[in-house]
């Protein structure tokens, strides 16, 4: 199997209490999705925040109990999987996330910091462990002196090189990235996506990479899916995506980001309106309060994402007809 990981029908919904009668609610952060991630790619997934991609990546790895759905990791479902089982399997699936500081804890010294995992998954001597650390700090394009010092005497890029070290000392096939590179300067992010990249070539990782922002996912992704409320509302190949965008969402979503010549991007949408809340969504297609081309099925019927050919998946009930 080419697939790494598939997730099928995916629902993550959280309950939440308010009001003066303490009613429940439920919040339906990711509604059903269903997607494959091939070995030794990396997919983007893309949307606003609060459009639950990060809640999708931390229900993938059961991080979070997921209300519905199945995720098929090397062709086993992660959700049935016993304690143990679980426990070999999180060395082989890690998560890095967007701000390096908050997930290091600063009273550790960097040395200390990457030797955990291992200590933890109780892996090798301490004398390999040692190794591996002095291997793994070089990898990330640090060095053996800076094992000595603590997290706070690091730059914001550097200290998402001692993350990726500590997701990285573990030997994972695959990592889910969310917001990694959000917090850092623009030349540091292309710093860190070229690392990434390369270590992907050197280990063989597969990767999703989740970002509210579709110039950074465009550098790193080979194919991307784009969220909207909960819900898949495209997934295509980089190269379809951007020469051949369909979803009006996506299309306001390239239309955001600036581009040389205004020319290529043809038909351009400005989003307007807010997020509607995943509290109370809308009837039919969940973009149609926002959508241009709205129309009387939209808030009807609720589009499917149905294949147009090209592995280019689309749900829109007026631009798959
Ligand atoms: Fe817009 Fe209708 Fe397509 Fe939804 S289904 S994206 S509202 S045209
Ligand atoms: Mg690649």
């Amino acid at each position: 199997d080419d697939n790494i990981l598939k997730v099928k029908d995916l629902v993550k919904y959280f309950t939440v209490t308010s009001g003066i009668f303490s009613e429940e609610d439920s919040v339906k952060a990711v509604n059903g999705i269903s997607f494959n991630v091939k070995r030794g790619e990396t997919l983007g997934i893309v949307g606003e925040s609060g459009c639950g991609k990060s809640t999708a990546g931390r229900t993938i790895l059961k991080l979070l109990e997921p209300t519905e759905g199945k995720v098929i990791f090397n062709g086993k479902n992660i959700y049935e999987m016993t304690d143990e089982e679980l426990r070999r399997l999180r060395r082989n699936m890690q998560i890095i996330f967007q701000d390096p500081f908050a997930s290091l804890n600063p009273r550790m010294k960097v040395g200390e910091l990457i030797k955990e995992p291992l200590r933890v998954h109780g892996i090798e001597s301490k004398k390999e462990r040692i190794n591996k650390v002095k291997d793994i700090i070089e990898v990330v394009g640090l060095n053996e002196s800076h094992l000595n010092k603590y997290p706070h005497e690091f730059s914001g890029g550097q200290r998402q090189r001692i993350c990726i070290a500590r997701a990285l000392i573990l030997n994972p096939k695959f990592i889910v990235c969310d917001e990694v590179v959000s917090a850092l300067d623009v030349s540091i992010q292309s710093q860190i996506i070229n690392l990434l990249k390369d270590l992907q070539d050197q280990f063989g990782l597969t990767y999703i990479f989740i970002s509210h922002d579709l110039s950074v996912v465009k550098h790193i992704s080979d194919r991307i899916a784009v969220m909207y409320l909960g819900e898949i509302v495209e997934l295509a190949s980089i190269d379809e995506l951007f020469n051949n965008p369909v979803h009006p969402y996506t299309k306001a979503l390239l239309s955001a980001i600036p581009v040389p010549d205004p020319e290529v991007n043809k038909e351009r949408i400005i989003l307007e309106g807010d997020v509607p809340s995943s509290r109370n969504m809308p009837s039919g297609c969940s973009f149609h309060t926002r959508c241009p081309y709205n129309e009387e099925i939209c808030s009807l019927e609720k589009p499917k994402l149905k294949e147009k050919g090209n592995e280019h998946f689309v749900s829109c009930h007026l631009k798959c007809s």
